[in-house]
């Protein structure tokens, strides 16, 4: 395992496009355990692939419930309800700003092995999927962040 650059704002591969997975090769999988590996060192809750550069539809989470979540290819299929807080970005250090997210999301992806699944969060992991299937389609939550985009003191915590 080995820990990846992780790409901030202001570079152009954010806001690309990513490509679905056709079918899951050793070198992706490396990517998905660099990926988490990266993700803990920044002490971050979510990271998508193009965070470190790979314009894969690749998504890890793990928002200490116990579970490690790899979403590949993933479709938001519902969502319902909303809330509204502080949000971060491991590609945006050291700021935080107000984003209105949905309270529940149910999501269909393809995990390591390319099965499909579904997952259903509310809270803070329905906040990461949203979080995090929007860069794969190249948007960063400050397009959505209500009012300014703060400085963090404790930077590092709850970080996507
Ligand atoms: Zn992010």
């Amino acid at each position: 395992m080995a820990i990846r650059q992780i790409r901030v704002i202001g570079d152009e591969i954010l806001t690309k496009k990513c490509k679905e997975v056709k079918e899951m090769t050793p070198r992706t999988r490396q990517l998905i355990d660099d990926m988490f590996e990266t993700m803990y060192e920044a002490n971050g809750v979510g990271l998508a692939a193009p965070q470190v550069g790979i314009l894969k539809r690749i998504v890890v989470i793990d928002v200490e419930d116990g579970n490690q979540y790899v979403l590949i290819n993933p479709e938001i299929l519902e969502t319902s309800g909303s809330q509204t807080g502080h949000e971060g970005c491991l590609s945006v250090p050291g700021k935080t700003g107000v984003v209105t997210r949905p309270n529940y999301v149910k999501v269909q992806a393809f995990d390591q092995d390319m099965k499909p699944f579904v997952l259903e969060g509310t809270e803070l992991l329905a906040r990461a999927i949203c979080h995090e299937c929007a860069h794969l389609d190249g948007q960063l939550y400050v397009e959505l962040v209500e009012g300014e985009l703060e400085d963090v003191e404790d930077m590092g915590e709850d970080e996507e």
